[in-house]
């Protein structure tokens, strides 16, 4: 489903983010991107959802090169990824229901399958009592999964989530990570950068490992492999 082939990364000042690299990714996978600050992760992450543009190499999603698309064609490309931040980054003006309603109304969506959907969502994200309330009256974890139903919202095939619980104390980082399992589960592939130690040793999924740049580890069932 993804397939970055001899990519690299070079900054305007010269600097080598991403060197090179290769990794296939197939439908329905769980993977963890580890590694230092300044390893790459948010780097590989721009390119994926056509943030930036590798200096060289291809990025190949669901077949299409994502490198050569056309600028009309971007953002039904991006329909097809839900992201999830550290931050949230919900509409602070707009209510739960709202938050979700408009990323379906973005994407040309109908009142009727809004309604349909909305509800769907905040169910599997045990929210649907707090349908009304703005973000800032949930706390991080519910905020969290507020995202996390947003993301779902289109029906994504991939959902990326940049450090998802590192706003969240363990139990909520727990309760989030329990949601993308079975996200997960009824085959949405994940990929998530993250520097949660416990997390990544507990679940056992793929593990790619980046420094300076380059892929130095990829297990089928790895661990964080660093010590912070
Ligand atoms: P990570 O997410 O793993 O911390 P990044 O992908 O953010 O790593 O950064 C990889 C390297 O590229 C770092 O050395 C960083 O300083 C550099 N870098 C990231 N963004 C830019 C930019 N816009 N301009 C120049 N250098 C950048
Ligand atoms: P805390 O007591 O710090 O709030 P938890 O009770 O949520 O943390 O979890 C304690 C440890 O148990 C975690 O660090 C993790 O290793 C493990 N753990 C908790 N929930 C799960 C889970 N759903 N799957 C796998 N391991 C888990």
């Amino acid at each position: 489903m993804i397939e970055f082939r001899n990519v690299s990364k070079i900054y305007g000042n010269n600097h080598i983010a991403l060197s090179n690299i290769s990794l296939s990714i197939k439908k329905g996978e769980f993977v963890f991107l580890v590694g230092p600050s300044g390893a790459g992760k948010t780097t590989f992450i721009k390119l994926l959802l056509k943030e930036i543009e590798p200096t060289s190499g291809q990025i190949i999603v669901n077949g299409v090169d994502i490198t050569q698309l056309k600028r009309r064609k971007v953002p039904f490309y991006r329909r097809n990824i839900g992201v999830v931040f550290q931050d949230f980054r919900l509409l602070s003006d707009k209510t739960v229901y709202e938050n979700i309603a408009f990323a379906m109304e973005i994407a040309n969506a109908s009142s009727k399958d809004i309604k349909r959907k909305v509800p769907q969502l905040l169910s599997l994200v045990g929210l649907l009592n707090k349908e009304k309330f703005y973000p800032h009256q949930l706390s991080g974890g519910e905020q969290q999964r507020v995202a996390i139903a947003r993301a779902l919202a289109n029906n994504p095939s991939l959902i990326i989530c940049d450090e998802p619980t590192g706003n969240l104390d363990p139990e909520n980082s727990w309760a989030i990570m329990e949601l993308l399992n079975e996200i997960n589960k009824s085959g949405t592939t994940i990929v998530m950068a993250t520097h949660a130690k416990d997390i990544v040793d507990a679940m056992r999924k793929r593990v790619v490992a980046l420094e300076k740049g380059v892929i130095i580890r990829d297990e089928q069932r790895g661990v964080y492999g660093y010590d912070d």
